[in-house]
């Protein structure tokens, strides 16, 4: 029931506040199918202990930065999906040969979760998931509050920061192959940090996935 009257005010939503596109105005998508097209640019990068990290955009793109901040504060699932389908369509050529992977995400401790009320990278990965027909399964618990690695200049200081803030989920089934999700990929010791514990688990093969960079 909640989740039908919930879908219905969506719509009511959309009717009052129609969607319009970050880069262009153009109503019915936050980036346009045009806008998609001038935003999106992967790139490969190698963190130690995954295989490699997609990204499939820069964070500098004013649409592209929007659409983040967006999905940080307002917990759109609109944008979650949308997000979610760029990343989805750079991933599947990666995917295809190998074993299926399952998705999880980065992340946060309980409590911030709790007063935020949603984890971003989260709900990109289980948006991802569904896009891909794959499973969304947690992975990983954050074990205790870092500060944002985005406000620390010093690289040296950003590993510190996030060095063993992550740990194994209580009773978590540990797969072949895990690609782990997070909204923006910075120096990479976030990603880095949280992909060791994956490895020291037994996970084989680790690809890290973020929408920007
Ligand atoms: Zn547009």
């Amino acid at each position: 029931m909640h989740s039908f009257i919930h879908k219905h005010l969506n719509a009511l939503a959309d009717i009052f506040y129609p969607k319009t596109c970050f880069g262009c105005s153009k109503h019915g998508k936050y980036l346009c199918d045009s806008c998609r097209q001038d935003v999106i640019e992967p790139d490969i990068n190698y963190p130690k202990n995954a295989d490699f990290v997609l990204t499939s955009a820069s964070y500098r793109h004013p649409a592209m930065k929007k659409a983040l901040r967006k999905l940080k504060y307002d917990s759109a699932s609109d944008i979650a999906g949308e997000l979610a389908a760029i990343l989805a369509k750079d991933l599947a050529p990666y995917l295809k040969y190998a074993q299926a992977p399952i998705i999880t995400a980065i992340p946060m401790t309980e409590k911030r979760r709790r007063t935020r009320g949603f984890n971003q990278a989260e709900l990109l990965g289980q948006k991802l998931a569904e896009n891909l027909a794959l499973e969304y399964r947690p992975m990983l618990v954050k074990t205790h509050e870092t500060k944002p690695q985005a406000e620390i200049e010093n690289k040296k200081e950003r590993l510190e920061n996030v060095k063993n803030v992550f740990a194994l989920k209580k009773d978590a089934r540990v797969p072949p192959f895990a690609v782990i999700v997070d909204d923006i990929y910075t120096t990479g010791a976030t990603m880095n940090e949280a992909a060791s514990v994956l490895k020291k688990s037994g996970v084989k093969k680790i690809i890290c996935a973020a929408v920007a960079r």
